[in-house]
């Protein structure tokens, strides 16, 4: 049995009590079976109820509070949330309107068609933003008609309880907890998959679901590249990165975890960065730092600096995992003297740690930044905008941050891929997302009363 931690005391306070094989496969067949229906349904005005409970749910936050140990985020989160749910009421009728018959390239013939949803769509998700990445592919899939099963990940099964009880009755919508046993299960009872996570796991039900002959989307890991060029406001770029490289203490795919900036400046910006990093606390202290949600993670972000330390690297401010309360907490640590020789710029940290290492133009930033096997997205500082986003046009990844940074944390309208290891499959942001949830079919029409020219006579 999965035991389950608690971030803030380090207490195991909870045992995982996943559905049995069985139970799985019955929720599963309920969902399926309540697809036709939810079709005819008015899925706007449901998914609207759905989210104005969520929105003012306060169990629902207490769990999420309770899961992650963190205040802040989890009150965005859940804001984000429900403009998500309104965002896709709104703009779901047209994405997924039947195309209007058009005249084929062949005299006489006519193409119409139809948008066709998967019935049951399974969604697993990591422990980060556990209510957020649980539903940003549960929600454009309800929208689009699919029922949805949604496997949490073990760390944070808290919020699950509250948000089943929000659910209405007529939204085919099941969140179960597990660990990965119960995600490899999901993944062959459901007609298409979207998994976020780790790369390794990813891996893993890519092949899953390949075997099962479905699609999967798959939203993986990242070690998101900043670069500051001279010229650059140099306060805003610090600010930036230091807010893109510690929110929610570094454990977002979209953290800055590696900055590359240009000699002339670096030594300002390093100053002005240490500077900004020695005055973000932790939120047992007032500040808006949380613990670390899952302990293995104090073991990756200490072997990455132990080994960034041993190879000339400088630590300016934090560096090392503190214990309050029972938690593990680690502060904003600015790193300086990085290279690509240490694990701190090569592997995801997932900590709030931020690498920093000089370079002698833009074109040695952008070789380094794209010198990972991750694309997930960056940021680029450059004087002008023409000129950062000449820069961004060069980066190997799916979303660029320009003079700002981990933008897309805010904004999930601008439609990316995960380029390389960062993922697989079409965009999860912005409209084209409902698309990975429908199949599209063509009504050929033949008005002309002559016979086809082709057929055989
Ligand atoms: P993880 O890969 O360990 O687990 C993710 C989920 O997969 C969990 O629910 C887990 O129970 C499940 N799982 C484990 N084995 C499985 C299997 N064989 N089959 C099916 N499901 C299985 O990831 P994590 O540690 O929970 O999350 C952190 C990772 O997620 C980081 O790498 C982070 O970058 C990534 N992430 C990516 C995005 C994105 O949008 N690209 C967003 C958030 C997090």
């Amino acid at each position: 049995m999965t035991q389950v931690r608690n971030p803030l005391t380090g207490e195991i306070d909870r045992q995982l009590a996943p559905p049995s094989s069985d139970e799985l496969a019955a929720t599963a067949a309920r969902l399926r079976a309540a697809a036709p229906a939810w079709r005819d349904a008015d899925r706007a005005a449901v998914l609207s109820r759905f989210g104005a409970a969520l929105a003012a749910d306060d169990d629902l936050l207490a769990a999420l509070v309770a899961d992650t140990g963190r205040t802040g985020e989890s009150v965005l989160e859940r804001q984000i949330v429900a403009g998500m749910i309104e965002r896709w009421v709104r703009q779901a009728p047209d994405l997924l309107a039947a195309p209007e018959d058009q005249a084929a390239s062949i005299p006489g013939l006519v193409i119409g068609g139809d948008v066709v949803p998967y019935d049951l769509v399974g969604v697993i998700s990591p422990w980060n933003f556990p209510l957020l990445l649980g539903l940003i592919d549960a929600i454009p899939a309800l929208a689009a008609g699919c029922a949805v099963l949604v496997k949490p990940s073990e760390v944070t099964p808290r919020f699950i309880e509250p948000l089943m009880r929000l659910v209405p009755d007529e939204l085919p919508l099941a969140v179960v907890e597990g660990a990965g046993e119960t995600g490899a299960a999901v993944i062959g009872l459901v007609d298409a998959v979207v998994f976020t996570g780790s790369v390794p796991t990813g891996r893993k039900v890519a092949e899953a679901a390949a075997k099962a002959f479905i699609p999967a989307s798959l939203e993986l890991g990242g070690k998101d590249p900043a670069i500051v060029l001279a010229g650059s406001d140099l306060d805003r770029a610090a600010a930036a990165i230091l807010w893109g490289g510690t929110a929610n203490a570094g454990q977002s795919c979209q953290s800055i975890e590696r900055v590359y900036v240009e000699r002339a400046v670096h030594d300002e910006f390093l100053a002005l960065l240490v500077e900004k990093a020695a005055k973000v606390g932790l939120t047992c202290e007032g500040g808006p730092i949380g613990p670390l949600i899952a302990a293995d993670q104090a073991e990756v972000i200490t072997r990455h600096l132990a080994d960034a330390t041993g190879r000339g690297a400088v630590v300016h401010t934090g560096g090392v995992i503190e214990h309050h309360g029972g938690g593990l907490w680690c502060r904003p640590t600015v790193v300086s003297a990085a290279d690509h020789s240490m694990a701190l710029m090569t592997e995801e940290t997932f900590g709030p740690i931020l690498p920093v290492m000089a370079v002698d133009s833009a074109d040695e930033a952008v070789r380094l930044a794209n010198d990972s096997v991750y694309g997930l997205s960056g940021a680029v500082f450059a004087e002008t905008e023409e000129a950062a986003r000449a820069l961004a046009r060069r980066l190997e990844v799916g979303a660029v941050s320009v003079n700002d940074a981990s933008l897309t944390a805010m904004v999930h309208e601008g439609e990316k891929n995960s380029f390389r290891l960062s993922g697989l499959g079409g965009s999860r942001m912005g409209r084209a997302s409902i698309a990975r949830f429908v199949r599209r079919r063509s009504h050929l029409v033949n008005r002309a009363l002559a016979a086809d020219p082709w057929w055989h006579r």
